[in-house]
């Protein structure tokens, strides 16, 4: 519509300035070929139809067109007859198409300077003469618009396929523009067009994103092929820089989710488009919808309108005649340069989008390009690329997107890649059929993740080499659970399966669903055996010593002291107010006795009474309180907690010793963290662990365990503390040594770009903050029967369990029994002694004296003893002795 009402406004004001010259039949003429059935000369002849019947263009004028087909590679027939078309006096020459002609009818239409209008790109012929307007976009600008595509995709690596040689000339500006390493391999469409072993290929290398330039009718054969040996499912990505695959019907491909994507320069819908369409079923054309026009007859069309209009203007300005040119003795047209001129300046909609050109290079500007999908066999618009905007997204896009990619799930049976290991994932009975063989961590999240996201089903795939998955650089291979995702032979893959940046730039990770580091696993130190005499422990054997010392010192300090004081002489009789001898209870045993009594914080009966005994008393105090205390606080640590061996504390201490040997899983996270550090002490741990005999690496993380606790205290093994506090609720020997080495999770691995990605990390975050994600943790690494190293902690720390045992307080009743006989031998001892002074006193014998003290120790039911001493002094003051030792030795016999 703007288009007719900016014609329409120009012709009124030519009208109005009378100034038009232009002869009555304006000549053209439109090559083509024969061969080549693209529309080209049904929309030459409808667009110059619809240009002389409407005349409100060329008023008093009009359009005689003249199409001329030769074949596609005969360039001399082609000269030949533009050549002689050239001396009837044409004003432009359309076309030809094919790369073989239009150089040669370009170069003889620059010759005579007659507009020479193309509609395709050969990148070979690149150079134009002057008065040759293209209206196809330059191939760089193309590529651009497929670099951006490329960028706005995210992909990766990439691998290119073209069918001819000019087709990877187009390219190379996209080749120019990424990293070298993002193309990973280029292959050409076999000529024989078996493209299978092409794509099985790509398979092999897990190679998922491909870049096409071929013909579109050769489009839907290449995606069939692709089918046919499993290269078109729900991860792979197609990308082809045809900019008419819009025409072509993608309905066998409808059940797969593959990512096609390409550019589209007709668009449709638009206005022009719908009016031209219009007019051109209505003229008699080969009937052709809007949806499957093409770039090529859209451009003839727009070229034939765009020339006429150009040439009013032009006209406007400076009369234009035609006139009779020939090749033979090249005359420039003389009005040639001028049309061209216009020509370029023009800007106008057309069925191609804007059309202008850049007044220097004469390619066209302005390009607005749709980059499409195929979803589902219908089309679907992700957004338009500009030369200078980039891409810019539809508004409702992501929400289709994600809209299409729920549903595929609920009728989709999701293959999960897993390796056998506890308490991920073990047999439950091998003999059972499908998920029902297996129990653990894993099965139980996915069925919360599938659950959640409503999968129709899943089904677990172990993988052969029961590995996580690691890199072989030499073939560039994944192996194990990585290997799997990423040659999409499974959808997910899931185990403790660590996200690291290698892996992370081979697939897509979920949220991490557990977070965790690297630690060691140990044996717990083991305890010495109690001591008989730990309660020694708390001071050193100096301390003994000089305690030792200290009391005898003080003791004499004190005796000394005493015999000095005035003030410690006593009167021995209160009834004798002068006595004749005055008496210190202070002597030696008794200082003795009461340093001991103060030490052992019992006190005692005696009590100095100066002031310079109470001095030296009261500084043996404060010195005994100290002593004591530091005695009492240090002695329950000392009895309860045994001494451990600590030499290995931490990485440092493990990298500093060959005693203890170390290693990890190998091919796994951990072993790789020790590859890739910068830090000297982990380099330094890695080479160790590379050089050590008896290879120190495990292939599984079992083996590591098992190795710690039969190497007991020989060997360490770094493992993930996720899996460590498994082990450790299980044997309570391990422990973890000092914290974590780094921070990182375990993440479900999906293929890369793959549409479930976002659901699975809603799933896993949704799972975690409810809580469920911990239940099912718990469930499989807790013991629940009360044998778990947690609970027996706990129950211990109840129960308060490090009460003292005989053996640690085995010494104490020692020191008391042997206390207690040495009192008994000083007694006998004392009794002795006695039997002798009585044995003298009451002159009897020993031994008679010995029988009657024995006999009254144990005869209980006597409760008070003679004072022999009292009676033997009255017996000697009497004459006649009334009791008699011979008395005693006869009462004790009664
Ligand atoms: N989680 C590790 C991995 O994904 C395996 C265990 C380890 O290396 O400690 O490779």
């Amino acid at each position: 519509m703007r288009m007719e009402a900016s014609m329409l406004v120009h012709t009124v004001l030519l009208l109005l300035g009378g100034c038009w010259a232009l002869p009555q039949d304006i000549r053209i003429v439109g090559m083509f070929h024969k061969d080549v059935d693209d529309l080209q000369d049904e929309a030459f002849r409808c667009a110059v139809d619809r240009l002389n019947e409407e005349q409100k263009l060329l008023p008093g004028s009009r359009l005689l067109p003249e199409l001329v087909y030769v074949p596609a590679h005969d360039s001399y027939t082609a000269g030949k007859l533009v050549c002689n078309r050239t001396q009837s006096g044409i004003t432009a020459v359309f076309g030809p198409q094919s790369a073989d002609c239009k150089g040669v009818v370009s170069s003889i239409c620059g010759l005579v300077r007659l507009p020479n209008l193309q509609t395709s790109w050969d990148v070979s012929a690149d150079s134009h003469s002057p008065g040759t307007l293209n209206l196809h976009p330059h191939p760089d600008l193309l590529a651009q618009a497929v670099f951006d595509v490329v960028k706005y995709l995210e992909w990766k690596t990439f691998a290119v396929i073209y069918q001819r040689h000019d087709g990877l000339m187009r390219l190379q500006e996209v080749f120019k523009s990424l990293d070298k390493w993002m193309v990973t391999s280029v292959y050409q469409l076999a000529e024989d067009g078996d493209y299978r072993v092409m794509f099985k290929t790509l398979s092999k290398s897990s190679q998922t994103h491909m870049l096409i330039d071929c013909d579109t009718n050769l489009i839907q054969e290449v995606l069939s092929q692709a089918r046919d040996v499993n290269m078109l499912g729900d991860y792979e990505n197609y990308l082809f820089t045809s900019l008419d695959a819009h025409t072509l019907d993608y309905i066998d491909f409808q059940p797969f989710m593959t990512n096609i994507t390409f550019l589209r320069m007709i668009s449709p819908s638009s206005v022009e488009m719908q009016a031209a369409m219009r007019d051109w079923n209505t003229r008699g054309c080969r009937p052709v919808s809007a949806e499957n026009m093409k770039v090529a007859p859209s451009l003839m069309y727009d070229a034939v309108s765009m020339f006429a209009i150009s040439l009013i203007r032009a006209d406007a300005s400076e009369p234009i005649e035609s006139q009779s040119l020939s090749c033979a003795r090249p005359q420039p047209w003389v009005h040639g340069e001028h049309v061209n001129r216009y020509m370029k300046m023009f800007k106008f909609l057309g069925l191609s989008g804007e059309v202008s050109f850049d007044a220097l290079s004469g390619r066209r500007k302005d390009i607005t390009l749709e980059v499409m999908e195929v979803s589902h066999a219908k089309l679907r618009k992700i957004g338009n690329w500009t030369m200078h905007g980039g891409i810019t997204q539809e508004k409702d896009y992501g929400a289709q997107v994600s809209q299409e990619a729920k549903q595929m799930m609920r009728n989709k049976t999701f293959i999960i890649a897993s390796k056998i290991g506890k308490p991920y994932l073990d047999w439950k009975n091998r003999s059972a059929s499908g998920n029902d063989r297996f129990e653990g961590f894993s099965l139980d999240l996915i069925d919360a993740v599938a659950k959640f996201c409503h999968f129709k089903a899943y089904e677990f795939k172990i993988v052969q080499d029961n590995q996580h998955g690691k890199l072989n650089t030499e073939t560039g291979q994944w192996n194990g659970i990585m290997g799997e995702v990423i040659s999409r032979r499974a959808d997910m893959g899931i185990c403790d399966l660590t996200i690291t940046y290698s892996r992370g730039s081979a697939v897509d990770f979920s949220a991490p669903f557990m977070n965790l580091g690297i630690s060691i696993l140990f044996t717990k130190p083991t305890k010495d055996p109690p001591e008989m005499f730990s309660f020694f422990f708390p001071f050193s054997f100096d301390v003994w010593v000089y305690m030792a010392t200290a009391f005898l010192g003080v003791s004499l300090v004190l005796f000394v002291l005493c015999r000095i004081t005035p003030h410690e002489w006593d009167n021995p009789n209160p009834m004798d107010d002068n006595p004749e001898e005055l008496e210190n209870t202070f002597n030696l045993l008794n200082c003795l006795w009461f340093s001991i009594g103060s030490i052992m914080a019992q006190g005692c009966d005696l009590l100095p009474r100066a002031v310079s005994t109470r001095m030296a008393a009261g500084m043996w105090w404060f010195f005994a309180l100290i002593i004591t205390s530091s005695y009492t606080a240090n002695l329950a640590a000392f009895l309860t907690n045994s001494r451990m061996d600590d030499t290995i504390g931490s990485v440092e201490d493990l990298a500093a010793q060959t005693k203890v040997k170390f290693g990890s899983l190998r091919g796994g996270a951990t072993a790789q963290f020790f590859e890739a550090s910068n830090y000297t002490v982990y380099q330094r741990i890695s080479a160790m662990m590379k050089q050590t005999k008896p290879d120190v690496f495990t292939s599984s993380n079992q083996e590591g365990v098992d190795r710690v606790v039969k190497e007991r205290g020989k060997y360490a093994f770094f493992m993930e503390s996720i899996s460590i506090e498994y082990e450790t609720e299980r044997n309570c020997e391990l422990m973890p040594i000092n914290g974590l080495l780094d921070s990182k999770g375990y993440g479900i691995a999906l293929p890369f770009n793959s549409p479930y990605r976002t659901f699975v990390s809603e799933a896993i975050l949704k799972l975690s903050e409810t809580g469920k994600i911990k239940d099912i943790k718990d469930k499989w690494w807790l013991v629940k029967d009360g044998t778990g190293c947690s609970e027996l902690l706990q129950q211990k720390e109840e129960e308060n369990a490090d009460e003292l045992t005989m053996a640690n307080v085995g010494g104490v009743f020692l020191v008391l029994m042997v206390g207690c006989c040495a009192a008994f031998i000083v007694a006998i001892l004392e009794m002795l002694w006695n039997c002798r002074k009585i044995a003298v006193e009451e002159k009897i014998t020993p031994w008679e004296a010995l029988l009657s003290e024995l006999k009254f120790a144990v005869n209980l039911s006597q409760t008070t003893k003679p004072n022999r001493k009292k009676k033997s002094e009255k017996s000697n003051s009497s004459a006649d002795s009334s009791v008699s030792g011979s008395d005693l030795v006869a009462a004790s016999r009664k």
